[in-house]
């Protein structure tokens, strides 16, 4: 195989992907990349003005876009979302389930209200949107579905400043566990399903809620750095691409071996 054709394994050209949370961090470095590799890109996010500046700067590069404002908790909006992009792209190859919040509240008064907003977006609108595609997608015996878990929160052991954060580790227990009954459930119809496990990313995310959090975490990774949004999204667009093709149901880690698994 000539260098050509080896690049034509992560040649997204002619596919579209949708990518949830992606008006920022991770989420928005993913649209970015799987643009740049070709893909036609609609970033759906609660932030309907952030996620139309990610649209803007990916239609600047000539891809086409589409933002569009979901609320991922709302089942309704979601599918209504995937039905306007059906009509729009014509088809979905790619989801991508960026959109997150977290808490730090400690689990002596970690609150029902917080327990639920934390499942319902982390867990239930991955969920939702991976139900809205999926049998688009079976039907097409093609597609591609990463959910982004999370990895230190998922398997390892998240001490952290405030001892909190219970409900957002075990919110994301929860996306490695139903991946996986996904990826079982969709891989003989074509469909490739997987988890990206990000370590401590350098993201808007942790703003307000631990301070000091990216600080105290970076002692213990040994690559000596946080990850930058683009070192997980990398991973996420080999995971959409060709070269990815025999990958099912696997939580890849990107962490800088702060949590060294497998
Ligand atoms: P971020 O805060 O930069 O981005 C999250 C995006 O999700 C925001 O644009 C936000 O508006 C959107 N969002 C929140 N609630 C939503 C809802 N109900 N509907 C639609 N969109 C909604 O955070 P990030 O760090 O880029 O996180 C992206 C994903 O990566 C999350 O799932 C997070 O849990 C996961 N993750 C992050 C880290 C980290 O250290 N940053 C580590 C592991 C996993």
């Amino acid at each position: 195989m000539g260098l050509e054709e080896a690049c034509k394994l992560f040649d997204l050209s002619g596919k579209s992907a949708i990518i949830t949370g992606a008006a920022s961090g991770i989420g928005r470095a993913v649209a970015l990349v799987l643009a740049r590799f070709g893909a036609d890109v609609i970033p759906v996010d609660i932030d309907q003005e952030a996620a139309e500046k990610v649209a803007e700067e990916i239609r600047g590069s000539g891809r086409k876009a589409l933002a569009v404002k979901v609320d991922v908790t709302k089942k309704d909006e979601v599918e209504n979302m995937v039905e306007k992009v059906i009509d729009e792209f014509e088809k979905i190859d790619i989801l991508v389930n960026c959109a997150g919040i977290i808490s730090a509240e400690p689990i002596s008064s970690m609150s029902d209200e917080t327990l639920d907003r934390i499942f319902d977006v982390n867990f239930k609108g991955t969920v939702h949107c991976c139900q809205a595609v999926m049998e688009h997608m079976t039907d097409r015996e093609s597609g591609k579905i990463v959910n982004i878990g999370s990895s230190i929160s998922s398997l390892g052991s998240v001490a952290n400043l405030s001892g909190g954060g219970a409900s957002y580790c075990s919110s994301k227990a929860t996306v490695h566990g139903f991946s996986r009954c996904l990826a079982w459930e969709l891989a003989p119809e074509g469909v490739n399903v997987n988890v990206v496990a990000p370590g401590i990313t350098n993201t808007p995310m942790h703003e307000g809620v631990w301070e000091g959090a990216q600080d105290y975490y970076l002692k213990s990774v040994p690559l000596g750095r946080l990850a930058e949004p683009e070192d997980i999204a990398d991973v996420v667009l080999f995971l959409c691409s060709e070269a990815a093709r025999y990958i099912v149901g696997q939580a890849i880690h990107v962490n800088g071996g702060q949590f060294m698994a497998g």
